[in-house]
């Protein structure tokens, strides 16, 4: 029985995926086997080993009987297999969480675990609200309360609960709101007590109702207020006024969806999510590296390198096992963003054109070479850039070494339907993306209608004027960091 693996029931935060925590994020990379449910950010779950077993048991609310029993078994059955399975929880795994009986299964069948916390939405939804849960001379305490009835019809005891004097809040609490304010008044708290609920808090979605006591219940029906939802009770809700700060981010109510390859995509996703929106990551191509057949040894035979993709340098440096082959080769990029993936690999570019364009490069690439000498361009294999037209050009010898190859990812429509009709606006790289989004789509461009287009530069822009003939959006220097400005001044 010494191969039995280990259980971590780990708490991811709730909604912003940086409030996972660092013992939370290096855990979920090492873990051969992952059990996650409905309220964890998809963003988190990138943070997987690819290697991983990635397990969805969801359920809609923490009553559902039957699939706590099945998690339970499965949290057993893997760790039994040797495997090292992280139980990954919306907030913090204690919190309404089920961790407790998921750790019960674990004890009865020998397995070993830790547990890991997470921010509670009890906490950090009121706090994206700007909402203080304690505060000096208001609130000397806070009660988290779920709003759930128990199996027998029990509740809460109400009287005891109306004197309290801190902070109240309720998870799970939506569908009772009527119940719970109106039984507090009962008991005897202030009818005017400040009351806000705070729906899909700390994402680009969050919203926030506010009322008192006596009205919240009216409120709450008007705006249509669905779970999931954290309810704050008490006079703390009165700071939001002064304290709000989460809404008034540039990009705040504002879904962002990103056809770019996983990994560039991912950064974009975070910065569109630091400026307060949603992301939604849905490559449309994927990368595959294609240097096995290189030989870094013949390198010697080029005066100068010429990357025109952050991709490209990665490929390429991540197969190249001595660092000295490159001797005091000249090196060129297109970018910003491919500079700064040469600095990972310690590396200064010796020449970067104003102009993000590949025939920019190619033409400052001369100021560093001499007529007839080699050039090799580190690109991908659906690169238009033509080593003869190049050479006609420039008078320089170039070579183009396909370092990676673009891949369409397929996307089912309806999938895509779905995810269009959430989104205000579509972000595309590269023509590749555009192209096999438009086949993705079937051609249906007029489900786009609703949508803007933002495109990152001329080469996308144009593929994408072949099929859609309403407006582009497109930033002058031709970098995602633009692109975001862009779609914030919008
Ligand atoms: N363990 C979790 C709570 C699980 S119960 C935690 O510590 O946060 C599920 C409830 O959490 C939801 O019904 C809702 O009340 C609350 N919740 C979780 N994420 C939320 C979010 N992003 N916004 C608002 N409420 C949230």
């Amino acid at each position: 029985m010494e191969n039995k693996g280990k259980v971590y029931i780990l708490g991811g935060g709730s909604g912003d995926f940086e409030l996972l925590t660092l013992k939370g994020k290096r855990y979920l990379e090492e873990a051969d086997c992952v059990i996650y449910d409905r309220l964890v950010n998809d963003i988190i779950l990138q943070f997987i080993n690819p290697k991983a077993e990635k397990i969805y048991l969801g359920k809609k609310n923490t009553e559902g009987g039957l699939i706590q029993e099945k998690i339970n078994k499965t949290l057993v059955e893997k760790a039994l297999s040797g495997k090292n399975v992280v139980r990954l929880k919306g907030g913090d795994p204690f919190v309404f969480g089920r961790g407790g009986e998921e750790i019960e299964e674990l004890i009865k069948n020998e397995v070993k675990f830790e547990i890991v916390p997470g921010i509670t939405s009890a906490i950090s939804v009121p706090e994206y609200a700007g909402i203080p849960v304690t505060h000096r001379g208001i609130a000397k305490s806070f009660h988290v309360f779920t709003g759930m009835t128990a199996k027998n019809n029990t509740y809460h005891n109400f009287e005891n609960m109306a004197k309290l004097e801190g902070t109240l809040i309720f998870l799970m609490g939506v569908k009772n709101l009527g119940l719970i304010s109106k039984k507090l008044i009962e008991n005897g708290k202030n009818s005017k007590t400040p009351v806000a609920i705070v729906e899909n808090g700390t994402t680009g979605q969050q919203r926030v109702t506010e009322g008192c006591l006596e009205n919240i219940e009216a409120i709450a029906k008007k705006n249509d207020i669905k779970p999931p939802a954290v309810i704050i009770i008490g006079k703390v809700v009165n700071k939001r006024r002064k304290y709000r700060w989460f809404e008034d981010k540039p990009l705040y109510g504002k879904t962002i969806l990103v056809t770019r390859e996983k990994r560039l995509g991912e950064e974009f996703c975070r910065k569109i999510e630091t400026k307060g929106g949603k992301a939604i990551l849905l490559p449309m191509i994927k990368l595959e590296s294609n240097m096995e057949n290189f030989l870094y040894k013949d390198l010697k035979k080029y005066k100068a390198l010429m990357f025109n993709s952050p991709n490209g340098v990665k490929f390429f440096f991540d197969s190249l096992d001595d660092m000295r082959k490159l001797g005091n080769i000249k090196i060129g990029v297109v970018g910003d963003r491919t500079r700064e993936e040469l600095e990972k690999y310690k590396i200064k570019a010796d020449i970067m054109p104003e102009n993000y364009l590949g025939m920019e490069l190619a033409r400052e690439m001369t100021k560093i070479t001499k007529k007839g000498e080699k050039i090799l361009i580190i690109t991908s294999d659906v690169s238009p850039l033509k080593e003869k037209e190049l050479k006609s050009q420039f008078n320089r010898e170039f070579e183009i070494l396909y370092a990676y190859k673009n891949r369409p990812l397929k996307v089912e429509k309806s999938n895509l339907l779905e995810k269009i009709s959430q989104t205000d606006y579509i972000t595309f790289f590269s023509s590749s993306a555009v192209e096999n989004f438009i086949k993705c789509l079937k051609n249906d461009v007029f489900s786009l209608k609703n949508t803007k287009i933002v495109s990152i530069g001329p080469s996308t822009t144009k593929k994408i004027k072949n099929i859609w003939e309403g407006d582009i959006m497109q930033p002058s220097i031709y970098k995602g960091d633009e692109m975001i400005k862009t779609i914030c001044k919008d």
